[in-house]
């Protein structure tokens, strides 16, 4: 059982799941453009696993990436390094990210419809059946985690 309350795939918990995605994206650059969203749900699946100040910012942009979508989440990324290059010590231009909804407070929601480790490992690689099946599924893992947390709130 793992810490967001998924039992185990066959490759085992949801982090063995992202370090396997993390070794496969580095060699297929079209399955690397769900980068960001592969670490923001893990990481806010996994609260133990990353710094709480850092939360909202992945709430936010998993929010802008179901809203806008992936290319808008690329392009808003390529603004981002952009921007850091230009002026080395500015501030991450949250902006575009202010509409959306912060952080509920309270602990990790636990307890979620979709996780990494419920991902198909086919043939050695997830994306066997093609990277649109990949991102739908990335997309709906995106669902489950900005539902659950939103669930906190009330
Ligand atoms: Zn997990």
């Amino acid at each position: 059982m793992c810490e967001c309350g998924a039992v185990a795939g066959p490759l085992g918990v949801c982090v063995d799941y992202f370090h396997a995605i993390l070794a496969e994206e580095q060699n297929d650059p079209q399955m690397y453009r769900w980068h960001a969203p592969v670490v923001c749900v893990h990481l806010l699946q996994h609260p133990s696993q990353a710094h709480e100040k850092h939360r909202d910012g992945q709430f936010r942009l998993l929010q802008f990436y179901l809203d806008k979508g992936l290319d808008a989440l690329l392009r808003l990324q390529a603004h981002q390094v952009a921007r850091n290059n230009h002026r080395a010590r500015s501030r991450y231009d949250m902006a575009p990210l202010e509409p959306y909804a912060p952080l509920p407070q309270g602990g990790s929601p636990g307890g979620f419809r979709a996780t990494l480790c419920g991902l198909p490992f086919r043939d050695g690689s997830f994306v066997a059946d093609g990277h649109a099946a990949y991102g739908d599924r990335i997309r709906g893992i995106a669902e489950a985690t900005v539902e659950s947390w939103r669930s906190v709130e009330a």
